[in-house]
């Protein structure tokens, strides 16, 4: 598994205030699991202490230390425990089924036994009635194998159709894994697979990358203001926004916190701040309601850096090149793209 926790020491540092904040509010001891719970809602990486105080409220008569516990185990460990009974199922199913070969398998060579020796009768110039004797043998045999035949049939079938299912299990935890559960794009480590991947192909293929760095700007405000579930709602709509504005082979996924990637395969420098520019201009010009006054809330806007991937370019450099535009974009005034030179 890997690392998932890759914040460095001043947002991790962040992250920390804001889980024992949300930790002393809600008068919770600062046990590990807690902690980890608070420390992946402040960071927006996971909703599970949130979740977890909602169901408390839900059910007001479970202890709440219950309720974390549970919830604990549906998002950190569940995986573990479902990908664990999925290999064992696995085993059970090709174990019955080897045995079931072994048995099918010798019944089927008693039945050519069987028929070896009716040849060898043949051979030697038989009575009528020993011939018929040994027919009717040999049909009952045919009949027997026939059904051992049919059984083995339908267990193999039965036993294609766990295998798809225990298929589809798997993929349903791999998907999981590699989606951000608050805005069901691509998550960090997803992202981090492609863009590897992606640079690779561009070497290959002799054509490169681009990578745009996209950060709401000052997304602390609109968290102070409405709250932290308006501040979701922002994440979702930029989110949703990026999506609609790229095309199938592009890539979009959060980043981190407030922080959006997307990868442009094929795209040269130009046709990747184009797409920025579109992309800022769409999320600038959408507005955000409150669904029970009607109210709107204030402009969302976001900053974008773009970088163009070079020869046998790190996925750490590339990176590195698209924030330091994001900065730049930032302190040229936000609500603005830029790119490398
Ligand atoms: P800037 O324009 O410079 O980017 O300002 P900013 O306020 O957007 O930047 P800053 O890094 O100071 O604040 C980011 C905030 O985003 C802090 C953090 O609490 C919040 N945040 C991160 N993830 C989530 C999340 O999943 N949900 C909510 N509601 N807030 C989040
Ligand atoms: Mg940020
Ligand atoms: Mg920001």
């Amino acid at each position: 598994m890997e690392n998932p926790y890759k914040d460095g020491p001043d947002q991790a540092a962040e992250y920390l205030r804001l889980a024992l904040l949300l930790l002393a509010k809600n008068r919770l001891p600062v046990s590990p699991l807690n902690y980890r719970m608070a420390y992946d809602s402040a960071a927006g990486s996971s909703e599970v202490l949130k979740q977890a105080l909602d169901d408390a409220v839900v059910f007001p008569d479970k202890p709440l230390a219950e309720h974390l516990w549970e919830n604990y185990r549906r998002c950190y460990i569940q995986d573990d425990e479902t990908l664990d009974s999925i290999r064992q199922e696995l085993k059970l199913l090709i174990t019955n089924m080897q045995q079931d070969m072994d048995r099918s398998g010798g019944a089927l060579q008693n039945y050519s036994a069987r028929l070896g020796r009716f040849l060898s009768l043949l051979g030697a110039s038989p009575s009528p009635e020993d011939m018929e004797i040994e027919v009717k043998r040999v049909i009952d045999d045919t009949r027997a194998a026939e059904q051992t035949h049919r059984q083995f049939e339908s267990q193999i079938s039965q036993i294609s159709g766990e295998l798809e299912a225990l298929r589809n299990e798997l993929m349903q935890v791999k998907q999981a894994s590699l989606t951000d559960s608050l805005t069901g794009i691509a998550n960090r480590a997803s992202f981090d697979a492609y863009l590897e991947q992606a640079l690779d192909k561009a070497e290959r293929d002799g054509s490169h990358i681009c990578l745009l760095l996209a950060d709401v700007d000052f997304f602390k405000n609109v968290n102070d203001s409405y709250g932290h579930l308006v501040g979701d709602k922002v994440l979702r709509y930029v989110a949703a926004t990026l999506k609609r504005c790229v095309k199938g082979s592009d890539f979009v996924a959060r980043f981190g916190g407030e922080e959006f990637a997307i990868v442009l395969p094929d795209t040269d420098l130009d046709g990747a701040y184009t797409v920025a520019e579109q992309i800022r201009m769409a999320i600038s010009s959408g507005r955000l309601k409150d669904m029970n006054s009607g109210k709107a809330y204030s402009r969302v806007t976001i900053s974008i850096g773009v970088a163009k991937s070079a020869r046998a370019d790190l996925p750490g450099n590339l990176i590195e090149r698209a924030d330091r535009m994001l900065y730049q974009a930032k302190s040229g005034g936000r609500n603005r793209c830029e790119k490398a030179a």
